[in-house]
């Protein structure tokens, strides 16, 4: 079945450009640098652009960066008066993330954060950060009901929240090992009683396996 998956995700790489030589560069690049391939599929890097522009986001937060893939993804949504902020724990990744988002010639600034999220988070506000029209949180599991919080603090109404990898190929609903479950179900445990957001999740097949992302608005 996962043949198939991949399969269809490069038609709809063909029909829907869901790459181009940019994202392609960034790829590869990340690879080169020897980071796993952890980044969202090029279809989800793509929904994430469009999610953006349905918002008409001017602000982005991103929890996450990797080597920037869904970093440029969402920044190409921004208007030149527009502005994102994406953190990230590992100098390395940083710095190939710094490079691949100055080779994708957007309009709006991007700041790579380096440290600790929870370290940076409460120092946005220092960096003349308030607000957020859209917040992609993908960095480590176990932190998600933390960065859920922090996400909130950060919204309007009508601010958007994703999530990605809350599926986990479904392990989200066995008893399992996996250490980060417990702390995703905790943050499915905080939405169930949350009035501040509406919410759903997506399970998704594709490149990336059997997955799946939560997004909500904020009331
Ligand atoms: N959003 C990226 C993309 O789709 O292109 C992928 C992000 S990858 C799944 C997760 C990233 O979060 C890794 O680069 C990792 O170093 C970073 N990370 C893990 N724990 C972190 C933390 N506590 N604070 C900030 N970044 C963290």
């Amino acid at each position: 079945m996962e043949e198939t998956w991949k399969a269809v995700d490069e038609y709809f790489e063909e029909k829907l450009k869901t790459t181009d030589d940019t994202m392609d560069h960034i790829l590869k690049e990340t690879d080169d640098a020897g980071m796993r391939q952890i980044e969202v599929s090029k279809a989800h890097g793509k929904m994430l652009y469009l999610m953006a522009k349905m918002v008409d986001a001017k602000s982005i937060l991103e929890i996450g960066t990797l080597g920037g893939f869904s970093t440029v993804w969402l920044a190409r949504a921004l208007p030149e008066d527009g502005r994102m902020a994406t953190i990230e724990a590992d100098p390395n990744h940083a710095e190939v993330a710094r490079r691949n988002i100055a080779s994708a010639a957007l309009a709006a600034p991007v700041d790579v954060i380096e440290g600790q999220a929870l370290d940076r988070l409460p120092k946005l506000m220092e960096r003349g950060y308030s607000r957020f029209d859209l917040i992609f949180i993908d960095a480590d599991k176990e932190n998600n009901v933390e960065y859920l919080k922090w996400a909130l603090k950060f919204s309007n109404k009508g601010s958007v929240i994703i999530v990605d990898n809350v599926v986990r190929q479904g392990r989200i609903i066995d008893d399992t090992e996996e250490k980060a479950i417990p702390y995703i179900r905790q943050m499915f445990d905080m939405l169930e009683h949350d009035g501040r957001i509406e919410s759903t999740a997506i399970q998704t097949v594709g490149q990336k396996g059997y997955d799946g992302f939560l997004m909500g608005v904020v009331k």
